[in-house]
């Protein structure tokens, strides 16, 4: 069976007990940008309701030009104001690096991709860059952002403090 099929199914009985609609702001002016990886089922681990936050999400987490918009749009358009970032434990872009990712998508397709990986080593340290990318861009009414580290194993949040 298809993915899909599974979760149209799936679909079918928890729509039964969704609560509606809620206001299209989020009810706790927070957004959200955490890593892709399966093992994060980010409302729990935050403590979050529907409604309640926009969530982005990418590969490591990391702060893109598309990231950078869909913060801007929240905080201008939908009035969130705080931003938290869930990077964790043991991420796929601890894995390799920026060369040989390129490497391999270009062995494999024959094209290199223009845009890095953004692989990294040191976990707190990609926390880091992610604020200061925040920080700094000019886009944003409001950079008062916050890192964290989810363990994967604990489903521990740790707080990563400035440097
Ligand atoms: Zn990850």
């Amino acid at each position: 069976m298809a993915e899909i099929d599974r979760m149209l199914e799936a679909n079918e009985r928890w729509a039964e007990s969704f609560p509606g609609s809620k206001p299209v702001r989020p009810g706790r002016k927070v957004a959200v940008v955490a890593c892709m990886d399966s093992r994060i089922p980010l409302f729990g681990v935050l403590g979050l309701e529907i409604g309640d936050a926009h969530v982005i999400r990418n590969a490591g987490g990391v702060i893109t030009e598309d990231v950078i918009r869909s913060l801007t749009i929240s905080q201008h358009a939908l009035g969130t104001r705080e931003i938290v970032l869930v990077h964790h434990t043991e991420c796929g872009l601890q894995s390799t690096d920026d060369i040989s990712f390129a490497d391999a998508v270009e062995a494999a397709t024959g094209r290199r991709p223009p845009w890095a990986a953004r692989a990294f080593t040191d976990v707190d340290q990609d926390v880091r860059e992610s604020m200061r990318l925040i920080r700094e861009s000019p886009y944003l009414l409001s950079r008062e952002v916050r890192g964290t580290v989810f363990d994967v194993t604990t489903g521990r949040l740790r707080e990563v403090q400035e440097a």
